[in-house]
C-alpha cells in the first residue's frame, strides 16, 4: 500500500490514505476544479458579452457632439436672438445644429474690454449669463442647461440641446481685488458657468496674454490663487488665449485636466494665438484636451498674410460692405467672399486645412487630446466647405476619412475633461 502524504501536517503526522482513497478524491478535485473552471469561464463569457453590449449601445448611442466655444451669446442679448428658431446669417442656432449633428455647445461669456470695464464688464457677463439661462427655461422640452457630463450625454439621447456656458476672459470678473475675483469665481461656478478662461486678447488679473502687454510674462500670483480655486470647484482652466509662459504656469500649477477651448497649432500656422506642439503635448499627458479653433486666418497663416493684403490694397472695394452688413459676422463672410473675387489666386483653407489640425493635435496629445472649439460667431471667416454649424456632418467625414476618432474629437474627450473636474484627486 503505497502511503501518501498529502500535506506537511499530514506527514508530520504520519497518516495515510490508501491509493483508490487518493484517486476519488483527486477526481472529485479535478470535478471542482472543472466546475470552477466552468464557472470562471462563464464570467468572462458574461463580462465579455457585457462589455460587447455596452459597446453596441455606444455604438448606438446618438454621437455627443460639443463644440467648446460659440460666440451667439451676444446677438442672444444684444439683439433678443432666440437661437431655437433659424436665425438670419450668423453661424449658429438649433436647426443648423441639428442638420450640422451638434447636441451641445458652451455657449461663451465673453465681454468686449472695450466697451465694458470694471463693474459695467461684470454685469455684462451676468446679463449674458442670464440670457442662456433664460433662453434654456423657455425651450424646455428641446434645451437642457447642462452642468455636467451626464446632463450632456442625456440631452443627446433626449434629442435636447444642452446648452453650457463657459466665461472667456477674467477681464470679465470687472475687478482686480483678489477677495472680490475669488469670490466672483464662486458666483460663477454657482451660476452653471463650468470654465474660465484666463485671459481674452487683453492681460487680465489673473495673467497674460499671447496679445496683451508682455506675452513673455505669465501668470499672476492672483491667477495662481484662482487656478487653485477653480481646481477646488470642479471648474475648467482653459487656455486658449494666454501667453506661452501663462499657458506653463497653468500647467504648473493645476491639479485638473486643463482645456484649450479654441485653439489651434502653431507649428502649422505661425500665429501666437495658437499652440506649440510642446503645449499641446503637455496638455496630452495632463489629460486635458485642445479644441482646435476653425477661423481660416488661425489655421493658414500664408492665407492670413494674402487676405490682409488684398483688403488693404483694395480697401475701397471692401468699405460698403460696413454699412451693407450691420451684423459683423455677416460682413466678415461678405468680405471672405468679395476677397476671392477680388484675388483669384487667394487660394482660402478649406476643410482639409482644418483637418490637418486635428490630425496634428491627435498626433502630439493623442486620441484624447482633441476637440472642437469653432469659435462659430466669433469669427468673420471660416474653411471652404464649412461656412456655418450646419454644415459639420463635412467635418464628420473628413476626421473619419483621415482616421481620425470621430466619437472623441466630437465630444467624448471634453467629457472626460468635464467629469475629470470632479473626480477624487489622487494623493501625490
Ligand atoms: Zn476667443
Amino acid at each position: 500500500m503505497l502511503l501518501v502524504c498529502a500535506t506537511g501536517a499530514c506527514r508530520e503526522a504520519g497518516c495515510g490514505r490508501d491509493e483508490d482513497a487518493v484517486q476519488a478524491e483527486d477526481e472529485a478535485a479535478l470535478d471542482l476544479a472543472s466546475v470552477a473552471a466552468r464557472a470562471a469561464d462563464e464570467r468572462a463569457e458574461a463580462r465579455r458579452v457585457a462589455e460587447l453590449a455596452e459597446a453596441q449601445a455606444r455604438a448606438d448611442a446618438p454621437i455627443v457632439a460639443i463644440d467648446t466655444h460659440v460666440d451667439t451669446t451676444q446677438r442672444m442679448l444684444d439683439d433678443g436672438d432666440d437661437p431655437f428658431s433659424a436665425l438670419e446669417g450668423g453661424h449658429l442656432d438649433v436647426p443648423r445644429m441639428r442638420a450640422g449633428g451638434l447636441t451641445a455647445a458652451f455657449f461663451s461669456i465673453y465681454v468686449r474690454p472695450s466697451d465694458y470695464r470694471g463693474e459695467a464688464a461684470w454685469q455684462r457677463a451676468l446679463a449674458l449669463i442670464g440670457r442662456v439661462r433664460e433662453v434654456a427655461e423657455a425651450h424646455p422640452e428641446e434645451a437642457s442647461l447642462c452642468t455636467d457630463a451626464p446632463c450632456v450625454r442625456e440631452a443627446a439621447r433626449d434629442g435636447k440641446i444642452a446648452m453650457l456656458m463657459g466665461v472667456e476672459g477674467a477681464h470679465a470678473l470687472g475687478t482686480d481685488d483678489p477677495d472680490l475675483v475669488l469670490e466672483r469665481i464662486r458666483a460663477l461656478h454657482r451660476l452653471g458657468c463650468r470654465y474660465i478662461t484666463i485671459t481674452w486678447s487683453v492681460d487680465s488679473p489673473l495673467g497674460h496674454s499671447s496679445s496683451g502687454s508682455n506675452p513673455a510674462a505669465g501668470l499672476t500670483s492672483l491667477g495662481t490663487r484662482a487656478v487653485r480655486l477653480m481646481n477646488e470647484l470642479g471648474m475648467i482652466v482653459d487656455i486658449s488665449h494666454v501667453s506661452d509662459q501663462t499657458f506653463w504656469d497653468v500647467m504648473e500649477t493645476t491639479t485638473r485636466p486643463v482645456l484649450a477651448s479654441h485653439s489651434s497649432a502653431r507649428s502649422l500656422a505661425d500665429h501666437p494665438r495658437n499652440m506649440r506642439d510642446e503645449m499641446i503635448r503637455a496638455v496630452g499627458e495632463n489629460g486635458g484636451a485642445v479644441c482646435v479653433n476653425f477661423y481660416t486666418q488661425f489655421i493658414d497663416a500664408d492665407y492670413r498674410g494674402r487676405r490682409r493684403a488684398i483688403e488693404f490694397r483694395r480697401r475701397r472695394a471692401f468699405e460698403p460692405l460696413e454699412a451693407q452688413y450691420p451684423n459683423w459676422v455677416d460682413r466678415g463672410q461678405a468680405a471672405f467672399e468679395l476677397a476671392q473675387e477680388l484675388d483669384p489666386d487667394l487660394d482660402p483653407p478649406t476643410l482639409q486645412t482644418l483637418v490637418d489640425h486635428f490630425e496634428k493635435v491627435v498626433a502630439l496629445a493623442g486620441p484624447g487630446g482633441a476637440c472642437l472649439g469653432s469659435d462659430f460667431d466669433g469669427v468673420p471667416e471660416l474653411p471652404v466647405g464649412l461656412r456655418d454649424v450646419s454644415e459639420l456632418g463635412a467635418l464628420k467625414d473628413a476626421l473619419a476619412a483621415r482616421g481620425l476618432p470621430v466619437r472623441p474629437i466630437f465630444g467624448e474627450n471634453v467629457l472626460r475633461v468635464l467629469e475629470a473636474q470632479t473626480a477624487p484627486v489622487p494623493s501625490p
